[in-house]
């Protein structure tokens, strides 16, 4: 499995996009502004899109990608999330106020976008890959996926503060190769990141702790600017773990 990083920051700006993986050139994992570095021949080549919430920030590029998809393709785009996220996109992104809805376009029998609900917890089969979603605690309902690629398991969290759940999920799975979990605040900023549920690195090391597996750790998701904070932070606060942070156009294999 080739994961291609196009978007891993939590804001943006020059060189920055925002959360969006593009597997094996068919799946994207988020669609955050980093799908608008894809050529109208990549998007054209994706079929399924895998949400871990409705944040703007995770789904923006869904919108855009829509419209570019018009002409060119003669199949949906498959749109999976949990129910919420589907009915937040529904409601407030591809409600003909924000955005057309692409669910009913060119007409409801020939959509551009088809949503498909996911239940966290039931695997599913989606582009070759085992694909399971897992609840995390963010402040709308999220959730994180574990894909298995057959060789490797890669998981990532999604937007999540710290919670029980997550390292019970985690430690469940037999193999766990490669964790990509978000770290958006430094330490200085911790009551906005428990306000808005968001890791900071103090708060992530001492969590990880709770993790019997020893994956490689990918951090993602810090907020521009304090990106240089939480570098400096993790070195002690990771200590002992094989990790690094996600840049886009980073690629990883699993
Ligand atoms: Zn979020
Ligand atoms: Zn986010």
């Amino acid at each position: 499995m080739r994961i291609k990083v196009l978007g891993c920051s939590g804001g943006v700006g020059p060189g920055l996009r925002t959360t969006s993986l593009l597997v094996n050139d068919e799946l994207l994992i988020d669609a955050g502004t980093g799908v608008g570095d894809l050529s109208l021949a990549q998007m054209s080549r994706v079929t399924d899109v895998l949400l871990t919430h409705s944040h703007l920030d995770h789904v923006c590029g869904l919108a855009f990608m829509a419209d570019n998809l018009f002409d060119l393709i003669d199949r949906p785009l498959r749109v999976h999330g949990t129910a919420a996220t589907i009915k937040a996109l529904r409601d407030h992104l591809f409600n003909w106020v924000i955005w057309p809805d692409f669910s009913q376009l060119p007409d409801a029998e020939h959509p551009l976008i088809t949503f498909h609900q996911i239940e966290p917890g039931t695997p599913l089969k989606l582009c070759g890959l085992g694909v399971t979603a897992f609840e995390v605690l963010h402040t709308v309902p999220a959730v994180g996926y574990a894909i298995d690629s057959g060789e490797g398991v890669f998981v990532f969290s999604g937007d999540t503060y710290a919670c029980e759940r997550l390292w019970n999920t985690l430690n469940a799975m037999p193999r766990l190769d490669r964790l990509m979990i978000e770290v958006a605040f430094p330490d200085e900023e911790a009551a906005l990141g428990e306000l808005s549920r968001h890791f900071t690195p103090a708060l992530l090391g001492a969590e990880l702790k709770k993790l019997r597996h020893r994956p490689k750790v990918l951090l993602t998701h810090h907020k521009p600017g304090a990106e240089r904070a939480i570098e400096q932070e993790c070195v002690a606060a990771l200590a002992g773990w094989d990790y690094s942070h996600l840049k886009r156009g980073d690629i990883i294999l699993s």
